[in-house]
């Protein structure tokens, strides 16, 4: 597990593979219901995340789309289908995003009190989701927003068509890979679109790194999970 500060009054986390109780190819930390892992096995991990971060993660039913969802108090453990979840207070949960290959990117403002998860793949970027979440969250932010990326497929492994790659050019997301294909740099993308909001990366790539899920290495696997908690200072 990967923690990194965001903002003062936040903490972005990034699990891996290890401490769940799945079988192969979903071991052993699956968090994601929609890959085929057994339901029973999903719960306990996503149990044993919420016990050992003290908080109640809110996930998504990621769809690859652009819906942005903004909750000021939560009702259930999912936000329903968006691909972009900002908690507006609700002080207990975390906000949360699975991945395994895109972009887990997590934003904050100062105080902690407005926080977000979005899943960031290539339809994410061409759909222009982050400068839609930027605005939502500038709308309600104390101070300053800053933003993390978390572990995902990086731009010397993510090999695309050449007509996809050109797609990506108006974002600076267009790249090559290291063995001279035509691919696309996610963060480069995030880092555009997010339009001046500091941009910090955290954690390898994906595909490289066999402690972190990746589909594109392993076709069916699991997910791991980005997720932001808020850093109340502790009475003295
Ligand atoms: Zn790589």
């Amino acid at each position: 597990m990967l923690t990194c500060r965001i903002s003062p009054g936040a903490i972005a986390v990034f699990t891996d593979r290890t401490g769940g109780v799945s079988y192969p190819p979903f071991d052993s930390l699956n968090l994601a219901t929609h890959v085929g892992d057994a339901g029973a096995d999903v719960r306990e991990n996503r149990a044993r995340l919420a016990a050992r971060l003290r908080t109640t993660p809110v996930w998504m039913d990621q769809v690859h789309g652009a819906e942005v969802r903004v909750l000021a108090t939560v009702a259930s453990e999912t936000a329903g289908e968006c691909d972009a979840v900002v908690l507006a207070g609700a002080d207990g949960h975390a906000p949360a995003v699975l991945v395994a290959d895109c972009v887990p990117l997590l934003l904050a403002d100062e105080t902690g009190a407005t926080r977000a998860a979005v899943h960031v793949g290539r339809a994410g970027l061409l759909a222009e989701i982050v400068p839609r979440v930027v605005e939502r969250m500038r709308e309600m932010a104390e101070g300053s927003l800053r933003a993390v990326a978390g572990p995902h497929i990086c731009g010397g492994c993510y090999e695309v068509g050449a007509s996809l790659s050109e797609r990506a050019r108006p974002f600076s997301a267009n790249c090559t890979t290291r063995w001279g294909t035509p691919g696309i740099d996610l963060v480069a993308g995030i880092e555009r679109q997010l339009g001046g909001v500091p941009l910090r990366a955290a954690g390898g790539c994906t595909l490289e790194e066999p402690a972190l899920f990746s589909h594109r290495r392993d076709g069916v696997t699991g997910r791991f999970a980005g997720l932001v908690l808020r850093d109340t200072p502790r009475p003295m």
